[in-house]
């Protein structure tokens, strides 16, 4: 329309600069008694004068449009693409470039929220992943202030950390990580207060060092109706399964009660691979991008088993056990 608009305008002056010249040219040529020229006005000065006026106020108006155009503001900077800052695109473009995750997939973990118990060996690399990879809304709880023995597998803790809060140190390591994550700390105990926090979020992810906390989470988690991304390490090996009824069995329908006092011993009395948490809790922060994104096949009804020692991983169906105090009659 623009371009019309302006071809039509150059025509018109064109047009009545041919004018004018054929005017001009009828003076110079014919001689002073052509009867042509006395019509016309008769003199060439004239015409002449009229041109250089009309070029004249046609170069200003040329200058002061151009003096308009430079003073005109700057065009607004792009807007965001979709829900998106500037930055982040570029940041998760590996991410977005894989067909099962995509920009729809990232902009689900744009919106998700995960609540992390325990800033431990697990929670650590879980953490650091699920900020890496741009979940908006990490949460973590945990009551535990960072020593020189967790630094060895709980990379998330620097030696400056030391004596802080653990959920402190998380939540400034993920914020140097990601600027775009937003973590909530909870310096506290997962108990019979705390649990209803689970409510407030879409995912959990259970990397706690004991087994009073992982029956308590399971419990609240089936009585939410959240699915819960639950593992555990002892030594050389860890295990990790996606625990969601009624579609999968829960954290008790497989380990029914706690193993006696001494059967599995903490990490701090029995030791652990330093680099162990960093594999399982890794793999919790993968399964959790896949939940969220909706990629792949999950581990919904399977239980994952890794044995460092040996390099072995072995995958085992689990079912639900119609029995189960916990999530027989909760479904
Ligand atoms: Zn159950």
């Amino acid at each position: 329309m623009g371009w019309a608009l302006g071809t039509a305008k150059l025509l018109r002056l064109g047009a009545i600069a041919m004018l004018w010249a054929g005017v001009v040219l009828v003076h110079l040529t014919l001689p002073d008694e052509s009867a042509l020229r006395a019509s016309i006005g008769g003199d060439a000065r004239t015409w002449g004068a009229v041109g250089v006026l009309g070029g004249l106020a046609l170069t200003y108006r040329a200058a002061l449009a151009a003096l308009r155009r430079r003073a005109a503001p700057p065009p607004p900077p792009a807007p965001p693409s979709g829900p998106f800052a500037a930055g982040e695109l570029s940041r998760y473009s590996r991410h977005i470039l894989l067909r099962e995750i995509g920009g729809a997939g990232q902009a689900r973990l744009k919106t998700a929220r995960v609540l992390v118990v325990g800033a431990g060996g697990l929670g650590a690399p879980a953490m650091m992943y699920l900020a890496a990879a741009g979940v908006s809304t990490i949460g973590v709880i945990d009551d535990d202030v960072v020593e020189e023995s967790n630094l060895s597998r709980q990379i998330i803790h620097s030696p400056d950390a030391l004596g802080l809060p653990k959920v402190q140190s998380a939540k400034e390591t993920l914020a140097a990580l990601n600027p775009f994550c937003t973590v909530l700390p909870y310096r506290r105990r997962m108990d019979n207060e705390t649990q209803s926090l689970i409510g407030e979020y879409d995912l959990i992810l259970d990397g706690s060092d004991n087994m009073a906390t992982r029956y308590l989470v399971n419990a609240a988690c089936v009585a939410a109706g959240k699915p819960l991304i639950s593992a555990a390490l002892t030594q050389w090996e860890g295990q990790i399964s996606l625990y969601h009824p009624p579609q999968t069995p829960c954290y008790a329908c497989i380990f029914p009660q706690a193993p006696e006092t001494g059967l599995a011993p903490a990490c701090a009395e029995a030791g652990v691979l330093s680099p162990l948490p960093g594999v399982i809790g890794a793999m919790m922060a993968v399964e959790a991008v896949k939940h969220i994104t909706g990629a792949g096949e999950g581990l919904a009804g399977r239980l994952m088993m890794y044995d460092a020692l040996d390099a072995q991983v072995r995958s085992i169906k689990i079912a639900r056990n119609p029995n189960c105090p916990v999530c027989a009659t909760a479904h």
